[in-house]
């Protein structure tokens, strides 16, 4: 109890030469939330220590903690070691990007650029002509617009083209995507109409064509990226949509999801539709995220008729959804490797998911390698073994589709399994490891380059860490 009443005062703390010292080369809020901080702990700390502190002991103690948290301090976002081998983990950050974007973005992100110059003419410019030209070659459409993602993509696709007007969706399609995107809120927010025709499997051209009346403003139909309906179905066909479009004079707009450009049908990667074969289909706007299949940066790509893009650009709202200069860069970069470089092999997700089964597992067992290595002489780790399993797309593409891969599997002596792989967890970089029958597997198809090294001075740490007297395990 008496060495509470000996802890000093904060003030006191701060009056010390070592913590003034800190306050002039350091933001000063931070060295007084910091002081505070191991004044508290101390605090905690003494109720478990029976033995009497001198108040100097003390002041010692509070500023030898300051000190060794002010290096340790860092941002809150930081490096994971993906063994999910789910490829597009929106929890994970989706796609990291090739090394043509982060070169690019390395370029712009440190200078003076002509975002919005035109150089040619050396007036004002815009930064949607950046990325316009290379998504026209690509996919063929007539025009372009990058906004900051999908969700504003289609929010701005509706509020522009259909605002107070009856939008006509299939209601199989009303979808929700990663707990946070509803097309029938989206919709809402709009402030389009949203008009359900058909039901849960099957609806025909019919349905959209009898809904239709004055105040229709747009066809719709999204992608049901993450889920599939099976056995009896029925749905229009892109070639249908248009046509019905065309009809009726009335703009029809896909909201894609995934969006692929590049056909990975050799590596039984069909089922997603490829921006392309919309455009040809001859929908009139199409919506698509930058950071999912494509492998680009968070973004939200329109691409289409250019009557309808342009009157997207005028919208005020494009300006609250804008892209800055980083996104822009990036996404340059990687619609270049598309365009000009060797995608299969430079955009990571793209490289991912055509990593063929012999590789994956002469990958698997050279990092089982490693960590038997560094494992052999730990006792609670019983079995390393390379065993077959499944990956995924992710991202909500691929619903039911499951990637052949390979996995490292680890198997520890009894009771500790939930307790390493919390540890894992929660070293830096992270490890995110699956689960399954009470063993541990980490999926290599999503690991980087580097990643192998890394488990190694993990699990050089979790034994390390065993050993402490405040040891994780
Ligand atoms: C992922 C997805 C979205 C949301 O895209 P964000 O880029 O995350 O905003 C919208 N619609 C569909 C069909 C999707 O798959």
């Amino acid at each position: 109890m008496d060495n509470l009443r000996r802890i000093p005062a904060i003030d006191e703390v701060l009056m010390d030469e070592r913590i003034k010292a800190l306050i002039n080369k350091y933001n000063r809020q931070f060295i007084v939330t910091t002081v505070r901080q191991s004044v508290d702990n101390l605090r905690l700390e003494l109720k478990l220590e029976p033995q009497a502190f001198s108040k100097d002991d003390l002041m010692e103690r509070i500023i030898n903690s300051v000190e060794k948290k002010i290096p340790a301090s860092q941002g809150t976002l930081y490096k994971v070691i993906n063994g999910t081998g789910v490829v597009l983990h929106t929890n994970l950050g989706r796609a990291p990007l090739g090394s043509r974007a982060i070169n690019y973005i390395n370029e712009i992100a440190r200078t003076y650029n002509n975002l919005e110059m035109n150089l040619t003419e050396g007036i004002r410019g815009s930064r949607y002509d950046h990325v316009e030209d290379l998504l026209i070659k690509l996919t063929g459409a007539e025009a372009a617009l990058v906004v900051n993602n999908n969700a504003a993509a289609v929010m701005l696709g509706l509020n522009t083209l259909a605002v107070h007007k009856e939008v006509i969706v299939s209601r199989g399609q009303l979808v929700e995507i990663g707990g946070s995107f509803r097309i029938p809120e989206v919709m809402k927010l709009s402030g389009a109409k949203l008009i359900e025709v058909g039901t849960t499997n099957k609806t025909y051209a019919s349905d959209y064509a009898n809904a239709i009346n004055e105040n229709t403003g747009m066809l719709f139909t999204a992608h049901t990226s993450n889920y599939k309906i099976v056995g009896f179905t029925a749905s229009v066909s892109m070639e249908e949509m248009a046509a019905l479009g065309k009809e009726y004079s009335l703009p029809v707009m896909q909201d894609l999801g995934s969006g692929i450009i590049c056909n990975l049908q050799e590596w039984g990667l069909n089922e997603e539709p490829l921006v392309q074969e919309s455009v040809a289909a001859g929908i009139d706007i199409i919506s698509f995220s930058g950071d999912k299949l494509l492998g680009g940066p968070q973004a939200g790509i329109l691409i289409g008729k250019k009557k309808y893009i342009e009157a997207m650009k005028k919208n005020q709202l494009t300006r609250a959804l804008r892209v800055d200069k980083l996104t822009i860069a990036a996404l340059e970069g990687t619609l270049l490797e598309y365009l000009i470089g060797d995608p299969l092999k430079n955009i990571p997700i793209i490289r991912m998911l055509v990593n063929s089964p012999a590789e994956l597992k002469n990958k698997a067992e050279s990092l089982a390698d490693k960590i038997k290595m560094c494992t052999a002489n730990w006792d609670k780790l019983k079995e390393i073994a390379v065993k077959q399993t499944e990956d995924m797309v992710g991202g909500g593409a691929y619903p039911t589709f499951k990637i052949p891969g390979y996995c490292v599997e680890l198997e520890f002596i009894n009771g500790i399994l939930e307790t390493v792989v919390k540890n894992l967890r929660q070293m830096q970089p992270a490890l995110i490891a699956r689960r399954q029958d009470d063993k541990m597997l980490i999926n290599v198809r999503t690991l980087m380059p580097e990643d192998d090294d890394l488990i190694v001075r993990l699990m050089l740490e979790l034994i390390d860490n065993e050993s402490n007297p405040g040891g994780l395990l």
